[in-house]
């Protein structure tokens, strides 16, 4: 009896050379399994064409490729398409494709479902079922890098990590995913072009400082007072903004990245100019850039959106504080697929 098939995605090119060997197949044959899996991205072994039948049914017998199934995919009128993927075990994740004119955004996601709870987050609401593999994060961009060339004739441009889970909490599949997205080896895609979202867990900023990461870093502050951002985000109760701030100005000094900060305008909430004037205050540590989100609905009564003329106050008092502020309006509302509505409802 053989032992329970393994995840092929998990080795290194050494270690299916050595596969090979032990079977008593030739070495070089490693370099071409590697290449179907990663850069040609196949799902199946059936798919790698130049490969002998026994060898690829010996692979299907030790190994499988966890690719993902498309479940349901829906097209936005504004043209942003949102997919359920189908995995292994039947769960059920999402990922966006966001077309403008001159580029494609891939919003991918790193867990089913997230067990951090902030309040304003449909994902919120689903608690955590598991992480997600390397291959699976790997092959929604692949998907949707597919479907943007297919569907829109478009080159997938950048990469997201703001689909369904708390990436930092799965710290080493994304890691590797994202390694091989910029890979040459793999997508070849500039690290340049992804950026990943966190609720800002400080230990794992410092561990990505550590790491010399090279792609973006958003942080979803969303306050920047600690009474009332524990008051939806529960997260911030045991990771305050005071250690987030140390740990950002050490992700700084160590890779001289700008920080990107995710304020969620909520009406009534945090959308005063005291509210305003904090989150000026809590920039001046580091260079950033503020993305201000319209808040997109998720059933919770307690939140609304913010009026435009408050958003606009907001804009233009931090504008006089000489931050870089942008105002992001939502794609894809119609089919539930802007930020903070994935559930896999379905
Ligand atoms: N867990 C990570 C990444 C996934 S959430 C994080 O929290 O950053 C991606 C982004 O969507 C975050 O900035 C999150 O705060 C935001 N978001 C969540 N719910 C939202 C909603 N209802 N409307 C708009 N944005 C929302
Ligand atoms: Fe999780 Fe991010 Fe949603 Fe918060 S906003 S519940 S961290 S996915």
């Amino acid at each position: 009896m053989k032992d329970e098939k393994r995840d092929i995605l998990l080795l290194s090119p050494e270690e299916i050379k050595q596969f090979l060997e032990s079977n008593k197949e030739k070495s070089f044959r490693a370099s071409q399994v590697y290449e179907w899996l990663w850069k040609k991205h196949c799902r199946s072994f059936e798919e790698m064409t130049n490969i002998s039948k026994s060898l690829r049914d010996l692979l299907s017998e030790n190994f499988f490729i966890q690719s993902l199934k498309p479940a349901t995919v829906q097209v936005s009128k504004d043209t942003t398409i949102k997919i359920a993927f189908r995995l292994f075990d039947g769960a059920l994740i999402e990922g966006v494709l966001i077309p403008s004119e001159d580029r494609a955004t891939a919003c991918i996601s790193s867990q089913v479902g997230c067990n951090l709870g902030c309040e304003f987050c449909a994902t919120g609401k689903l608690g955590l079922k598991r992480n997600l593999s390397v291959g699976e994060i790997y092959h929604q961009v692949v998907e949707l890098m597919l479907l943007a060339k297919g569907k829109y004739n478009l080159s997938l441009t950048n990469i997201v990590f703001m689909g369904m889970g708390e990436p930092l909490l799965n710290y080493n599949n994304v890691l590797k995913a994202i390694e091989m997205i910029s890979s040459d080896k793999g997508l070849g895609m500039s690290p340049q072009r992804i950026t990943l979202s966190t609720v800002g867990l400080p230990k794992m900023i410092k561990k990505l400082a550590d790491d010399s990461i090279k792609f973006h870093l958003a942080i979803s502050l969303h306050s920047a007072n600690e009474l009332k951002r524990s008051e939806f985000m529960p997260v911030n109760d045991t990771n305050s903004l005071q250690a987030l701030k140390e740990a950002l100005i050490y992700f700084n000094k160590k890779t001289g990245e700008r920080i990107t900060f995710e304020y969620l305008l909520l009406n009534g909430i945090n959308d005063s100019i005291p509210d305003a004037k904090e989150l000026a205050e809590y920039c001046k540590s580091f260079p950033v850039k503020i993305n201000l989100i319209e808040y997109n609905s998720t059933g919770n009564p307690k939140f609304n959106k913010s009026t435009s003329k408050n958003t606009d106050a907001f804009f233009s008092f931090l504008k006089s504080r000489n931050l870089i502020v942008n105002i992001r309006r939502s794609r894809g509302q119609d089919i539930d697929a802007a930020c903070g509505q994935l559930a896999a409802k379905k």
